[in-house]
């Protein structure tokens, strides 16, 4: 049997970065099988819509390289793939459910549920649930006279519910925890079809996987104890349960609790993989592909987020992932973001990336209004390639190639500048417009006169870098000296030291 997953998120925001990780998972397993990577929406709760959600989704995927082979515009033999698409198939099994006994009609308003939520707090019951200890003394259609319920349910006013059995053990073998048992006791009736035969995402989801012929499910850990009743449906209807694989926990950079949205601005990073304008808080939330990360070293940090491949191989390509990829590596413990991990993955990406590759992605991240041409933007990459970790960094990190320093580093001009020094950087200044313009031969010409002049060359490269970056950053100062090009550099210096004056 074909190996078949599926990734399904529900179109009520943008794709965290934890969605981003099970996407990956269950790509890998399929690439890995010879399988099948299914994208569903799972969009049943319609009042949580958010509006370019299920976009935004889609194009965060393609961004990554984790196609679907099927999905909604991906096409394939068992769609529709979007769950408001397939409402009319739900109820006949939350009816069969009802006929064989396992599931039932109920008629509460919200205001009696809330009753009896409070009801139940004020025994000291802090879980209230509608469950088999109350649901006798609720409004359904196994409380009711049967000739009351069947006219309420005529008329279309009931909801349909699970009976979960009666303090009964429900296991399932989980393949990262191996054998999981719930109690029915801790679980309750769970609503399945709406009044307005909208399945609720449990039906929904085994009643799609079933069909779509899921063998695997990987998703996170949070859905663990829905898998109880899901496993209880499937034994309801007859049918086989696929395999479950619960993802742990991505925890915040201190390792403290579960990385949430907000954490992004919070440690100035990105947690959703493109950026995100939330319209109703009118907020923008940064994203992985605008930071400039390459998508496949987002995609080689986050693979070993909860899963290695039992050796320390830590660079790995999509292909070399999907060789080693195997669920039973998953890992229980929740794993932390490392914000520096991530850029460590990137900038190795950055180094192993020919010059010529990356013109495309640092021009896009290039601020607008810097003109340069191409064969320039080549030279600062190469200089600045293994200084970097973003694409977007080539600008901020090498901004003096781009434009004069319009501040400087005061503190550190104090700490060596001195009016003698004048006369030696007029100089040197004629030792640079003498020379031939290269790096070896400006480097000779200025050091040579600082060491024949016995000159500290801890005072005055220096000085020298300041005045042509602002401050003591960047690669090699006769590197730069050699791209800014002599006359450049003569201004630089002038500019700078009549600065230098005045401090
Ligand atoms: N729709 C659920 C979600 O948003 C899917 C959970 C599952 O994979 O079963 O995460």
């Amino acid at each position: 049997m074909s190996v078949r997953v599926r990734f399904a998120p529900s179109p009520t925001g943008p794709l965290h970065i934890g969605g981003v990780r099970t996407a990956l998972y269950n790509y890998l397993l399929a690439k890995k099988e010879g399988g099948q990577f299914i994208l569903r929406i799972e969009d049943t709760d319609q009042n949580r819509l958010v509006a370019g959600a299920e976009d935004y989704i889609k194009e965060s995927l393609e961004w990554l390289g984790l196609v679907p082979d099927e999905g909604p515009g991906y096409g394939g033999d068992h769609g529709p793939y979007r769950q408001s698409e397939r409402k009319g198939l739900y109820a006949e099994y939350a009816q069969k459910m009802v006929a064989d006994g396992n599931a039932y009609y109920a008629f509460d308003t919200p205001e009696e549920l809330d009753k009896m939520r409070k009801e139940q707090e004020a025994l000291g019951h802090h879980s209230a649930k509608y469950d088999a200890r109350i649901r006798m003394q609720m409004r359904n259609s196994l409380s009711l006279a049967k000739e009351e319920a069947d006219k309420l349910i005529a008329s279309g006013e009931g909801i349909i519910r699970l009976k979960m059995p009666d303090n009964e053990d429900v296991s399932f073998v989980d393949l990262v925890r191996e054998k999981v048992t719930f109690n029915t006791k801790e679980l309750d009736d769970k609503v399945i079809l709406k009044k307005d035969g909208m399945p609720t995402y449990h039906l929904a989801n085994v009643v799609d996987d079933h069909l779509m012929k899921i063998t695997h499910v990987i998703r996170g850990e949070e859905w663990l104890s829905s898998t109880a009743h899901h496993v209880l449906m499937y034994r309801f209807m007859g049918w086989t349960a696929p395999q479950f694989t619960h993802l742990p926990l991505i925890l915040k950079p201190t390792g403290k609790g579960k990385l949430s949205k907000r954490d992004g601005a919070k440690f100035g990073f990105a947690v959703f993989p493109l950026e995100w304008h939330d319209k109703k808080e009118d907020e923008i939330y940064a994203g992985f592909r605008e930071s400039g990360f390459d998508p496949k070293a987002l995609l080689n940090f986050l693979v070993l987020l909860g899963w290695n491949p039992g050796n320390d191989e830590e660079l790995m390509s999509m292909a070399r992932m999907t060789e080693l990829f195997s669920l039973d590596k998953i890992v229980k413990s929740g794993a932390r973001f490392d914000v520096d991990k991530s850029k460590w993955f990137n900038q190795q990406y950055l180094m192993a990336t020919a010059d010529e590759a990356l013109l495309a992605p640092v021009k896009a991240a290039m601020p607008q209004g810097v003109i340069c041409d191409d064969s320039y933007l080549m030279t600062v990459i190469g200089l600045m390639k293994e200084r970097v970790t973003k694409y977007g960094d080539f600008y901020t990190e090498g901004n003096f190639f781009f434009s004069a320093p319009s501040s400087y580093d005061d503190k550190q001009i104090k700490k060596r500048y001195t009016a003698e020094l004048d006369s030696h950087f007029a100089q040197i200044d004629i030792l640079i417009s003498a020379s031939d313009g290269t790096a070896p031969a400006m480097e000779t010409a200025v050091k040579g006169y600082l060491t024949d002049n016995e000159l500290k060359m801890g005072v005055y490269l220096p000085l020298l870098r300041i005045m042509l970056c602002g401050e003591l950053k960047g690669p090699d100062l006769f590197q730069i000296m050699a791209v800014l090009g002599k006359d450049e550099v003569g201004e630089r210096n002038s500019k700078a030291l009549a600065y230098f004056k005045t401090l």
